[in-house]
């Protein structure tokens, strides 16, 4: 029995099918994987909606806390038995077995259980590009991150406040304003009912901030402009509320010489060398303490469209999974 989510085409959450598969066998330096919690990630629904492309049918989800089972030739840093963990590789997530390139997995240590390393991989490591390579935040400084309540929102203001930065977030209602206060933001501002540029502008002395982190796309890409200090970084890195259209660069120096970047992990995490380090950096805040994660809520694996419509209706916080 190898119970797997296939994607036969896009659209809503209900496209999404559920289907026995055999249970594959791993070529040369890939190993068989036994999923033990699989991660939901917005990206998720974008590859099930059409908005990033895929060739049909495919299967579905780029992270999983795992159990390799079984080993391809040439596979010499794992062992049967080890407990691993992924963000990338081909679509196929959603799956109870799966074989992946061996290159792709990192060990979980002893103090990260599966559920929790479902939850983090792709999550945890995006924010470990954010805040150290796309820009290197420094402590004292102040930052603006949309969504804060979110599964990258809640480990990114953790990890920022461990740090000592000072983290303005935003959230879509107010008792996920108290979420993300208590995790560590400075201040929250509920954007469906305050201005968000006129509070920047106060908490900041008029000046704004030198980076801006935007996950939300269309909806705050005007705010997200309006709150930057001259100079400042524009990180766009999602889509929640749909793609942010076209626009002139003239639009950066009317607005005082701003940069503006579209980062994707995949970019980041492209060496093993790089993977190797952006966990580590992760697994050292987790292991201190500063970042902690477990599920806000659990699916069955045949429940996955309820995941996906949860997570695009914004009822959900923090980081979902799913259980094969
Ligand atoms: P979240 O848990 O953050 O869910 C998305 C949140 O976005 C919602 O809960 C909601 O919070 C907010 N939102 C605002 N407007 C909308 C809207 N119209 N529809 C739906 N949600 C909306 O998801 P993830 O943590 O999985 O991902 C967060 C973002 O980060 C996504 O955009 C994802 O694509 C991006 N991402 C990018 C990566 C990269 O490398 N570029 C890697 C990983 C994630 P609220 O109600 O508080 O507004």
């Amino acid at each position: 029995m190898n119970l797997t989510i296939r994607l036969p085409h896009c659209g809503g959450p209900d496209v999404l099918r559920a289907e026995d598969a055999a249970i594959p066998v791993p070529a040369a330096g890939e190993v068989l994987l036994r999923h033990t919690a699989i991660g939901v990630n917005f990206i998720d629904t974008y590859y099930r909606s059409g908005l990033y492309p895929l060739p049909l049918p495919s299967g579905l989800g780029s992270e999983a806390a795992a159990v390799v089972e079984a080993l391809g030739d040439g596979v010499s840093h794992l062992q049967v038995g080890d407990r691993v963990a992924y963000a990338g590789g081909a679509q196929g997530a959603y799956s109870q077995w799966r074989t992946l390139p061996a290159a792709l997995l990192v060990k979980l240590p002893d103090d990260i259980g599966d559920e929790s390393a479902a939850c983090v991989m792709l999550q945890g490591m995006t924010v470990e590009y954010l805040i150290r390579r796309t820009y290197a935040v420094q402590p004292g400084q102040t930052v603006l991150w949309h969504a804060a309540a979110g599964g990258v929102g809640q480990i990114a203001v953790q990890w920022l406040s461990s740090l000592g930065v000072k983290v303005i977030g935003t959230a879509g209602s107010d008792a996920k304003a108290a979420l993300a206060r208590a995790l560590g933001c400075a201040h929250v501002i509920n954007y469906r009912e305050e201005d968000v540029v006129a509070r920047v502008r106060e908490l900041t002395g008029d000046r704004g901030v030198p980076v801006v982190y935007d996950s939300v796309g269309k909806d705050t890409f005007d705010i997200s402009l309006d709150c930057l200090a001259p100079r400042g970084m524009f990180v766009s890195f999602g889509n929640a509320s749909g793609a942010v259209p076209p626009f002139a660069p003239l639009l950066l120096s009317q607005k005082g010489s701003l940069y503006f970047t579209r980062p994707r992990l995949g970019d980041y995490v492209a060496t093993r060398a790089e993977l190797e380090a952006s966990a580590a950096a992760l697994f050292e805040r987790i292991g201190a303490g500063a970042v902690k994660v477990q599920p806000s809520a659990r699916y069955a694996l045949a429940d996955a469209a309820q995941a996906h419509a949860d997570l695009e209706a914004r009822r959900t916080t923090g980081s979902l999974i799913l259980l094969p």
